[in-house]
């Protein structure tokens, strides 16, 4: 890809895979991929008093508060490696975000956001929910049904960490966390699509598909 600088947002419902895709972008593209899901379960296991508080609003499948997500944002895209952009992971979530995110873009010199949103049917969110798993150490991601092996031994192959379920992922945090995209991030649809920058995809068949996908929706600017 050229040098250029690059800020792509992987829009998508929990549980549509941005997280391991994202992690794959950054390698292809080497720009850092930014989670802000990730940053706040940092926070929680550090025992700060941001992690505290997100803890519970996490736990109920609740948005944690704009101004502190784009505080945490500005502060993450300011360090060196962002230079040249990110991967944005499950930011913006509300069209305030976006806005917010708009300006910080301008301010700090970086283009406009291409935005991906998968695309998956909610049926098959919840299926794939209930059975993912991630490493306490690495945050690897793992599926009882696929990787039935790494599950029953409770240890990620990497570390020998243990691999737990989520406190979110559970049942009814997981239908809350829809119910909350559909109500406060499904809109971002409609801001980024007449801003002319959003490519829909579909986020069914494997890893692999749904990558070659996402490079076919952004190949324009990786030439
Ligand atoms: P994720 O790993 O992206 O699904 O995020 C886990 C949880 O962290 C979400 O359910 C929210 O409670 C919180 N969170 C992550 N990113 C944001 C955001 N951009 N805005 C508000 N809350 C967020």
């Amino acid at each position: 890809m050229s040098s250029s600088k690059y800020v792509l947002i992987l829009l998508g419902a929990v549980g549509v895979g941005k997280g391991t895709q994202a992690q794959r972008l950054a390698a292809e593209l080497k720009i850092p991929q930014i989670s802000t899901g990730d940053i706040l379960r940092a926070e929680v296991q550090a025992g700060s008093e941001l992690g505290l508080k997100a803890r519970e609003i996490m736990n109920r499948g609740e948005l944690v508060p704009d101004d502190i997500i784009v505080d945490m944002v500005r502060k993450r895209l300011l360090e060196p490696d962002a230079v040249r952009g990110a991967i944005l992971d499950g930011f913006p979530r509300t069209v305030p975000q976006a806005q917010a995110l708009d300006e910080l873009l301008k301010e700090l010199d970086l283009p406009p956001p291409r935005v991906i949103s998968i695309e998956v049917p909610r049926e098959a969110i919840v299926e794939r929910l209930s059975s993912r798993r991630v490493c306490v150490a690495c945050g690897a991601v793992f599926n009882l049904k696929s990787q039935p092996d790494a599950i029953e031994r409770h240890k990620c192959p990497k570390g020998q960490a243990q691999i737990i379920q989520r406190d979110d992922d559970l049942a009814e945090t997981v239908l809350q966390r829809l119910r909350v995209y559909e109500e406060k991030t499904a809109p971002l649809i409609t801001y980024y699509h007449r801003g002319g920058n959003l490519r829909q995809i579909s986020g069914v068949g494997t890893e692999n598909e749904v990558f070659a996908r996402i490079l076919i929706g952004m190949d324009p600017d990786l030439s």
